[in-house]
């Protein structure tokens, strides 16, 4: 009798250990691409560029919504909390969101939210207090010294946060410029060689702002400033994760491929903290750039 009752204990206990069902796989990152008002024409060119990079990873859903074309537009209504990160590919001179647009924006980043600022994403909104936190740094639109401090490192490497007077945002010609690694202990820029020769862009110089918890993971020399400028930023906002590049003029400055890794990474860091993906293969060293055409489908 209690050899039985041990032996049906067994088989219960053993079954518990057994999985009822093969574990699901994981659902996909939600992604949403906002987009729609870009003093950059080639703006549905590069949202597909984005979108394209995203779902490439297999980590991530990508929908996109797109803004009315000129002035306000009040069905601009997306909803950021179904999302796990937002990518901005507004630009300069893109009208003010609906104010009840902005308020969900600003809670959805504020509990916990993932965004993604892409070039000219930190042209848009200048009066819009809470973007330029969740931007840190930003450029054009009227902003200068109430905005916040020029922010750079010297050439020694240290954080010089600059208050003197003068206009935020500027770039001079595009080229294929060195992006300097200064925190390879992030997540984003983990295995990265500690210089990588970024394909032909604009290299923002004199951004400017409240640069409020900050990290800055690259820099790269401007060639009109002589200054290291911030090439890779996380801002802490809130609960929210926020990941800033200046880089991605052009569809070519898009199609390197270091470019595409800091969106895939820096959009997986932002939605979740961590980033699972190895650097690739053909990823730049410090004296060659490493481009993939992007096939327009
Ligand atoms: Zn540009």
């Amino acid at each position: 009798m209690r050899r039985w009752f041990a032996v049906v204990w067994c088989v219960v206990a053993l079954g518990t250990l057994e999985p009822a069902s093969p574990t699901p796989a994981a659902e996909p990152l939600r992604a949403l691409i906002v987009d729609g008002q870009n003093n950059h024409g080639n703006w549905p060119t590069t949202t597909k560029m984005m979108k394209a990079a995203l779902e490439q990873t297999g980590l991530f859903s990508v929908d996109v919504v797109t803004h009315a074309p000129q002035g306000p537009d009040p069905a601009f209504r997306p909803e950021f909390r179904e999302y796990s990160v937002v990518v901005s590919n507004f630009g300069h001179g893109a009208a003010d969101w609906p104010e009840a647009t902005r308020l969900a924006f600003e809670e959805y980043v504020a509990e916990g939210g993932g965004f993604v600022a892409i070039h000219a994403a930190d042209n848009s909104f200048p009066s819009w207090p809470a973007y330029n936190e969740m931007i840190g740094l930003g450029g054009w639109g009227g902003r200068d010294e109430k905005s916040g401090p020029y922010v750079y490192l010297d050439e020694t490497g240290k954080v010089i946060r600059d208050e003197s007077v003068g206009p935020g945002g500027n770039h001079g010609r595009q080229w294929a410029f060195p992006v300097i690694v200064r925190d390879s202990g992030h997540p984003i820029t983990k295995g990265m060689p500690p210089v990588w020769l970024h394909v032909q862009d604009e290299l923002y110089d004199k951004l400017r702002g409240p640069a409020r918890n900050m990290r800055i993971l690259a820099t790269a020399r401007s060639d009109v400033t002589n200054r290291h400028e911030p090439m890779l930023m996380t801002i802490d906002h809130g609960k929210g994760r926020v990941f800033h590049t200046p880089m991605g003029h052009a569809d070519e400055s898009q199609e390197c491929v270091g470019f595409i890794t800091v969106l895939q990474r820096g959009a997986e860091w932002a939605a979740t903290g961590e980033v699972t993906q190895p650097l690739p293969d053909d990823f730049p060293s410090a004296d060659t750039t490493s481009h993939r055409p992007f096939q327009q489908r």
